[in-house]
């Protein structure tokens, strides 16, 4: 199939504007992309679509998080990361079946579709019903089963895991793609390592992992193996994988030069970071030492928004400030760190996140009529520091519509959201349960 989309506005490669301009994609490729009016017939597309105030921009990828913890949004805030997680996110986790995965995975869709993500990663448990929602909704994700064990078991969880691989990888037409996911070094004995490691190895799959997140998680390592969580992993081999690092928002020189120098990608989450309380990651320096690394929201209970066009200008604002300095990232970084980045981050095409002839045709476009678009001196700039999640009228993936003019395509949103908001309340025992103990 071939449509043209005409009249649009886009940037060019060094970011610059071209005001009107036109994109033609065959199938899941993008075919052509130029400035000017489009010299073909329109006869010769299956569908044109007026592009007129509407600024083309690759589909966001978002490079960590946990989907269904979108039925937990708002459910436990303003705490701590670890009171946060045991007394409140845990024993509600314990409470949710199959079906609501599958729920809280549609509703994390809604959103991540209606503010330009295409791709997403996700690390959590009944991936099966996951990637089932993942297919059904055309977008692409990089999905894992969460694994934890510190003292024996977690064998199951890793069988499972296997299994998930082995049913799911590349399913959708490619656009699934899966890995190993233990949770995280203090949540994961050396001896589960080597099993996860294992795995990896016999089905040559990336690992993803929180690493460092917290300050007392490394203050933890440091009094348990006397060495930071990220030197504790390359000394176990870890790192001799692909690994997608979550977070390592509390790292040394050394760290940095660990990960740098095996090639580590680091997913990085400054909403959830700042959120929790967990401080800020040094991403320049890591940019600086080469280090790969895209941005993930984390899970909606942590952020609590999964809108990427927020976490690019969180990323781009808090790195100023924090550096003392303007140039520290500018808006061309920002952009290509939720986007082309994010994809290497993710280990997936070179080409996605792309908007180049031969490139999947995963692509977003942002309403400019309103105030907030003009006057026009730098769509770039715009696009970072001025849009809005809200802003995204349209989402292709591989070639298909995702959302039309506002509308969904391939969920039905009545229905997820009338489904979240029965399911809410389940979760209302264990939290008046908490208040009552606290006397909050
Ligand atoms: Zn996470």
């Amino acid at each position: 199939m071939r449509r043209l989309i005409h009249s649009l506005s886009f940037l060019n490669e060094h970011g610059g504007n071209i005001l009107n301009g036109y994109l033609i994609t065959n199938d899941d490729r993008i075919e052509e992309l130029s400035g000017g009016v489009c010299p073909h017939d329109t006869a010769f597309f299956d569908e044109v679509i007026d592009g007129t105030n509407r600024l083309l921009l690759p589909g966001f990828v978002n490079t960590h998080g946990h989907a269904a913890m979108s039925l937990l949004r708002g459910f436990a805030d303003d705490l701590p990361l670890q009171s946060w997680l045991s007394d409140l996110i845990w024993p509600a986790e314990d409470l949710l079946t199959p079906d609501d995965i599958y729920l809280g995975t549609q509703l994390a869709m809604l959103e991540m579709i209606e503010t330009g993500t295409t791709t997403f990663t996700d690390m959590y448990f009944h991936m099966d019903r996951v990637a089932d929602a993942v297919i059904e909704s055309g977008m692409r994700a990089v999905l894992g089963r969460g694994l934890v064990a510190v003292g024996d078991g977690g064998d199951k969880s890793l069988a499972e895991s296997e299994a998930f691989i082995r049913d799911y990888h590349l399913a959708g037409n490619g656009r699934v793609h899966t890995n190993l996911a233990p949770h995280a070094p203090y949540t994961c004995s050396a001896d589960y390592l080597k099993k996860v490691m294992n795995v990896a190895d016999k089905l040559q799959l990336p690992i993803q992992i929180h690493v460092s997140e917290s300050k007392s998680e490394v203050e933890d390592s440091y009094k348990q193996y006397g060495v930071s969580p990220i030197k504790w992993l390359a000394d176990l081999g870890v790192f001799h994988f692909p690994v997608v690092a979550a977070h390592c928002v509390h790292i040394s020189d050394e760290d940095i030069n660990l990960l740098q120098k095996h090639r580590v990608h680091v997913a990085h989450n400054p909403g959830s970071n700042l959120k929790l309380g967990s401080g800020i990651a040094p991403l320049i320096a890591m940019l600086d030492a080469g280090i790969q690394v895209g941005i993930g929201t984390d899970g909606a209970s942590s952020n609590n928004k999964l809108d990427m066009f927020d976490e690019m200008r969180l990323a781009a604002l808090i790195h100023k400030g924090h550096n003392l300095q303007a140039t520290a990232i500018d808006a061309q970084t920002a952009l290509g760190l939720v986007t082309e980045q994010g994809a290497k981050t993710l280990f997936l095409d070179a080409e996605l996140g792309k908007l180049t002839p031969g490139s999947p045709a995963d692509f977003q476009l942002v309403d400019i009529s309103g105030p907030r678009y003009y006057p026009r001196h730098s769509l770039l700039s715009h696009a970072v520091y001025s849009s809005h999640g809200g802003d995204v009228t349209d989402v292709f993936v591989a070639g298909n519509p995702l959302l039309r003019n506002r509308e969904h395509v391939t969920l039905d949103k009545e229905k997820i959201l009338s489904a979240a908001s029965r399911n809410g309340a389940k979760f209302q025992p264990i939290k008046d349960r908490y208040e009552s103990q606290n006397k909050r």
